[in-house]
């Protein structure tokens, strides 16, 4: 058939199945006049085109119209391709989604699932007794540690399936046990009374402002934690004043803004000033640095189940290097030391790298909001341009009022760390004071500084300046596996330290 003769002929076949319907449907119905006539003259025309198609009479040219019509079609045709093509793109587009949905809820569940064992395991070792509050060295180096054969793996599990059931049995042992010490002990022992803390709120401090800053009275402060109050002297003149009793002591310059907290240096947010005489330090370091430090036990309920271990930098970040020493490199194997130790003392540890990646800011930042641990400590490496520094920081977030310890002199909007600066101050006291303790490392003291992370947690955080890598010697120190182990030992006992006084 010639092609132009192709749009009459498909018209007569749609003319007719029309015809054709409208005879199905209407077949019990008698037909009026006007409806045989319209039918008549349909299947007339129909028949016509038809013939006059196959017969292959008509050999005229087509008209303008007809090439007009074929071109409709064509656009039609074209039109509905289109509209196909995007819906198949719409139905891939769709595969994938699901595909990542279905993903995203086996990894929630995995999530829940190892959450559900991990609180499992802490409560079998919680009921079991008291953690020690510094684990034993790990037998295999976690960060050297290679993949295992399937018989060791089977033999591991074996192990464990056996421990877990030892752990059950010991569990039982020691509930019975401990409800018979307990019945026994009150009986016949009066309670021991531990010093009690003093709520912030009742006490009586006087207070004034001085350039928009609130401070409180420092003797008063030292009355309200039965704590004696001294001036220190410098050229007979006064630059500071000590608070203290047999367990604590506190030292402030009117100097400078670091002082001490129990022989470890603490930068305060502003010196300590003196009016008409009298001394006084800032309202908002006394709440959120000096009082969490002085107390016993903390005001706020916190737990400290899972933690979250950042090691810094990573991947397209290697952050400070020293020839072929690279900050990212011992940030990650620092964090993994300290969550196979986390990990064998029952907590719940969650990593935001485990191998040579680069987790921006924003999504470290976000996987504590998603995960919301109770504490975040990242991990990193300090530098300068200068050679000589060497020692530990500790940072936390800057509390609202204050300015960075270093840089910045601007004030720091309020940011969800905040809520925790109590906790974090607490918290950045006793892993900084662990770490010298464990490493003999020198002060740089805990300080306040708008690092992203940190100041974005959902709970207490702290970043912790492990060494200087600029630093020759340090550097040396900072590669060895036994510094590292050193630096976890010491993270752990201010683990230990922060959670008594939470208890
Ligand atoms: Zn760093």
């Amino acid at each position: 058939m010639p092609k132009y003769l192709l749009p009459s002929f498909l018209a007569a076949c749609a003319l007719l199945a029309s015809v054709s319907v409208m005879a199905q449907t209407v077949t019990d119905v008698p037909l009026s006049d006007a409806d045989v006539k319209i039918k008549t003259a349909a299947q007339n025309t129909a028949q016509t085109a038809v013939q006059n198609a196959s017969s292959g009479a008509a050999t005229k040219l087509p008209t303008a119209e007809e090439i007009a019509a074929e071109r409709a079609r064509l656009e039609r045709m074209r039109a509905a391709l289109a509209a196909e093509r995007a819906a198949l793109e719409q139905y891939k587009a769709d595969l994938v989604r699901r595909q990542q949905e279905a993903a995203a809820a086996a990894a929630k569940a995995k999530v829940e699932e190892d959450i559900k064992a991990a609180a499992q395991k802490a409560a079998a070792q919680k009921a079991a007794g008291p953690a020690a509050s510094i684990p034993p060295p790990a037998k295999e180096d976690p960060v050297s540690a290679k993949t295992l054969s399937p018989e060791e793996l089977q033999r591991q599990r074996q192990l464990a399936i056996e421990r877990a059931k030892a752990i059950e049995k010991a569990v039982a042992t020691q509930k019975a046990a401990d409800a018979k010490k307990k019945a026994a002990a009150a009986a016949s022992a009066p309670a021991t009374t531990s010093p009690k803390d003093k709520d912030v709120a009742t006490m009586k401090l006087r207070k004034i402002t001085q350039n928009k800053v609130r401070y409180v009275h420092l003797r008063d402060v030292a009355v309200n934690y039965g704590l004696t109050f001294a001036y220190t002297k410098s050229a007979n003149k006064v630059s500071g004043a000590t608070i203290y009793d047999k367990t604590r002591k506190a030292v402030f310059s009117t100097a400078h803004r670091d002082g001490t907290v129990n022989g470890v240096q603490v930068y305060f947010l502003y010196p300590m000033i003196l009016k008409n005489n009298e001394p006084y330090i800032s309202e908002v370091d006394f709440l959120t640095c000096l009082d969490p430090l002085l107390r016993y036990k903390t005001p706020v309920k916190l737990g400290m189940k899972t933690i979250m271990i950042d090691a810094g930098h990573g991947g397209t970040d290697p952050g400070a290097i020293n020839g072929a020493h690279k900050e990212k490199v011992y940030t990650l194997q620092i964090a993994k030391r300290l969550q196979a130790q986390l990990e064998k003392l029952g907590f719940r540890v969650i990593m935001t790298r485990t191998g040579d990646t680069y987790p921006t800011l924003q999504e470290r930042a976000a996987l504590c909001k998603k995960y919301k641990p109770d504490l975040y400590l990242s991990i990193h490496c300090n530098s300068s341009t200068n050679k000589t520094p060497a020692g530990i920081e500790t940072y936390r977030a800057v509390p609202v009022g204050g300015t960075e310890t270093k840089g910045s002199k601007v004030k720091i909007e309020k940011q969800s760390a905040n809520e925790f600066d109590a906790n974090s101050s607490r918290l950045a006291y006793e892993i900084h004071k662990g770490m010298l303790t464990a490493t003999g490392g020198t002060d740089r003291g805990t300080r306040h500084q708008a690092i992203y992370v940190i100041g974005n947690a959902t709970c207490p955080a702290v970043l912790v300046e492990v060494g200087y890598l600029s630093n020759a010697a340090e550097v040396k120190k900072i590669a060895s596996p036994d510094y590292q182990n050193k630096i976890v030992s010491g993270i752990l006992a201010g683990l230990a330290g922060y959670g008594s006084f939470l208890r």
